[in-house]
């Protein structure tokens, strides 16, 4: 009985100090290379533009999602709701900003450059005052978002086919040096320039939502999450999310898909990917049970001899395979492609399984 009681008093002390708090979800990639992974959307619009939410929204749902940073990037130039909420650039960080911190989020000042194409759509994060981005010379919006030492990246680059493509004023921002970044994806699209001019000219690859209606996603899964950036910082600070943005320490999570520089993919499959256990069943006949720790179905399709042809190691899963092996056979190195991690465009990751038959 007086167990009873003392469960019950800590039961009631419990629902007494936990706070009112959204349920926040887990997104799994593990650290990597001594920096921590944050999950971050460096693309979105609230009423402030042509969004259908009030900026305090976009908070907690990447709150509700398990994000660690988010930036709203309201455009300049265009504002369809401006007969109801005024032109008022930045103020959609003002109003979500106590939020924002109340919740551990970072959240940088940012805002959409907004041209037809060419030039295109261009975001700037990290600004310290968003109403300098309100010129009427393209060049001058993204050299006043570049003299507040801010991080700017070509948003979603194969938007328009018509005019797909990187013409003379990509030339001239890119040498100035006002671009650091492109989309390789927003929302559901994949941009094939972006990932391409992302590889060649050194610029740090993103994926972002570019969400306009309220995000409706109640449960992330590999196939159905938000498109965001993964980025590999020192501290869970702005300052070292913002130099890890401009060190292009970045992976892409789209779709059943991680898109990234090779040593960044590299280390997200050694963190995520062990063999747990090696055992044998009757004559040269060996199972592997492998766990993946992280929220992507990886899609592994054999290029070596040994193993079967195609496996799934399915995320925050284990997979279990079946080998015949050669009589004395002691070591064991089964050689894959990790087909849906992207180092290239339409080049998945090559990666090797190892196991000692004890
Ligand atoms: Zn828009
Ligand atoms: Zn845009």
């Amino acid at each position: 009985m007086r167990k009873f009681k003392v469960t019950l008093l800590i039961a009631i002390a419990c629902l007494l100090i936990t706070p009112l708090a959204v349920h926040a979800a887990k997104i799994n990639f593990p650290d990597i290379m001594g920096y921590k992974t944050l999950k971050c959307d460096f693309h979105m619009h609230t009423v402030f533009s042509d969004g259908q939410v009030w900026p305090t929204t976009r908070v907690t749902e990447a709150v509700r999602q398990g994000l660690d940073a988010i930036a709203i990037t309201d455009h300049i130039e265009y504002q369809p709701h401006k007969d109801d909420i005024p032109t008022n650039h930045g103020r959609p960080n003002e109003i979500a900003r106590g939020a924002a911190q109340k919740s551990k989020l970072l959240f940088p000042l940012g805002a959409e450059i907004t041209r037809s194409t060419p030039p295109g759509h261009f975001n700037a994060i990290f600004l310290r005052d968003a109403r300098y981005l309100d010129t009427k010379e393209f060049l001058d919006a993204m050299k006043a978002a570049n003299d507040q030492d801010a991080f700017v990246f070509w948003n979603h680059p194969d938007w328009k086919p018509e005019h797909k493509g990187w013409f003379d004023v990509h030339d001239t921002i890119y040498e100035n040096g006002w671009i650091q970044g492109i989309e390789v994806a927003n929302g559901g699209g994949y941009h094939l320039n972006g990932h391409k001019w992302g590889l060649e000219k050194n610029l740090t690859m993103l994926g972002n939502s570019d969400i306009h209606a309220p995000s409706l996603i109640v449960e992330t899964t590999p196939e159905n999450h938000r498109t965001i950036t993964l980025v590999f910082v020192k501290d869970r600070t702005p300052e070292a999310l913002k130099e890890a943005l401009f060190k292009g320490r970045t992976a892409v999570w789209f779709k059943n898909q991680l898109i990234a520089r090779e040593d960044y993919l590299r280390a997200m499959f050694v963190a995520s990917v062990k063999v747990i256990d090696v055992y044998e069943r009757g004559e040269r006949k060996v199972f592997l049970e492998i766990a993946n720790k992280c929220d992507l179905n990886i899609e592994l399709k054999r290029t070596g001899m040994v193993g079967p042809e195609e496996v799934i190691l399915p995320a925050m899963g284990t997979a279990t395979i079946k080998l015949r092996v050669q009589k004395d056979v002691k070591d064991l190195e089964l050689a894959y492609v990790a087909e849906n991690m992207l180092v290239a465009p339409a080049k998945g990751l090559a990666v090797k399984l190892t196991a000692s038959i004890e």
